[in-house]
C-alpha cells in the first residue's frame, strides 16, 4: 500500500503544479472545495505531507474523477475559439500555476515559438471563416469560456518518435461532445499534414491538463466548454519539423478543419 501511495503522490506532484498535494487539512477532502477564484491573492501552499496521508489519497483519486455533467456553452451569435499557445509567456504565470515547465525544443526554436506561430496562422484561417479567436498565453483568463478551446503544442522525445496526438480532459464534463471535438480534429489534422497518429504516447499530463482543471485552478478553462489539446508534432524530429517549422500553414489548416467541422455541428443561432 505505502508504494501505491507513494506513486500517488509523486504522480500528483508531477502533474499538477504548486505543490497542491499539501493543500488539505489531514482527515478532510480537500478536493471537494472549488478552487478560489476570488481577487484575493492565493497564501501560500505547505510543502507535501507525510507519504500516508489519507487527504493526500482523496486527493488524488478526485483529481481523477469525472467533473459533474455540465451545459454546453453554446450561445448564440458569432463563434469564438480559445487558441492557446503552449508555454507562452510561461514566466507571467500566477502563484497557482508556478510550476509550469518550459516546454520541448528542437530545430533552433523553443517550443513556445512554434505554438504561437501554429495558434497565429490558426486563428487567421478562423477569422476567414466569420470565427472570432483568442490566442491565449500559457495562463488563461479565469473560467474561460469559448465556443471551443484548443491547447497547442510540439513534442519532444528521442529514439525517433514522430507523430501527432490529440487529448481531451480525462475528467471531462461534457464527455461526449469533447469526443467529438477530438474526433473532428484528429481526422482533419490527419488528412491535413498526413502525420500518423500517436496515440500510445498520450500523456497524463495531457489528460489532466492543468488548463483543463477547473477544480484545482482559477485560470483554467470554465466546465461545459469543449475542450482538446493537441501535440502537433516532435520538435525532435527531422520528419515532423519539416512541417512544424518548414510548411506551418499545413499544421494550422489541419487544426482549423477540425475546428471549424466540429463548430458547424452546430450551426450558431
Ligand atoms: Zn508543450
Amino acid at each position: 500500500v505505502h508504494r501505491v501511495v507513494g506513486l500517488a503522490i509523486g504522480l500528483a506532484l508531477l502533474l499538477a503544479p504548486a505543490g497542491v498535494a499539501a493543500q488539505g487539512v489531514p482527515g478532510t477532502v480537500e478536493s471537494a472545495v472549488d478552487a478560489d477564484c476570488g481577487n484575493q491573492p492565493l497564501p501560500p501552499l505547505p510543502r507535501p505531507a507525510i507519504p500516508d496521508n489519507p487527504a493526500i489519497v482523496d486527493f488524488f483519486s478526485s483529481f481523477r474523477a469525472p467533473l459533474p455533467p455540465a451545459a454546453l456553452w453554446n450561445p448564440p451569435g458569432q463563434r469564438r475559439v480559445g487558441l492557446q499557445a503552449g508555454h507562452w509567456l510561461t514566466e507571467q504565470a500566477p502563484p497557482e500555476l508556478s510550476r509550469l515547465q518550459q516546454g520541448s525544443s528542437g530545430g533552433g526554436k523553443q517550443e513556445w515559438e512554434v505554438n504561437l506561430d501554429i495558434a497565429l496562422r490558426t486563428r487567421h484561417m478562423l477569422e476567414s471563416a466569420g470565427v472570432a479567436v483568442d490566442v491565449l498565453p500559457a495562463t488563461i483568463p479565469p473560467s474561460y469560456r469559448a465556443h471551443a478551446f484548443v491547447a497547442i503544442h510540439a513534442d519532444g522525445g528521442a529514439g525517433g518518435l514522430h507523430g501527432f496526438k490529440i487529448a481531451r480532459p480525462a475528467f471531462s464534463s461534457i464527455p461526449d461532445v469533447d469526443d467529438q471535438l477530438l474526433d473532428d480534429l484528429n481526422r482533419a489534422y490527419a488528412i491535413a499534414t498526413g502525420l500518423p497518429r500517436d496515440d500510445e504516447h498520450i500523456s497524463r499530463r495531457m489528460l489532466y491538463y492543468y488548463a483543463f482543471n477547473s477544480r484545482r485552478y482559477c485560470h483554467s478553462v470554465a466546465p461545459g466548454v469543449p475542450q482538446a489539446i493537441v501535440e502537433t508534432g516532435f520538435l525532435t524530429s527531422v520528419i515532423d519539423r519539416q512541417l512544424l517549422l518548414g510548411n506551418p500553414n499545413v499544421i494550422a489548416e489541419g487544426l482549423a478543419d477540425g475546428i471549424l467541422d466540429f463548430l458547424a455541428r452546430r450551426p450558431s443561432l
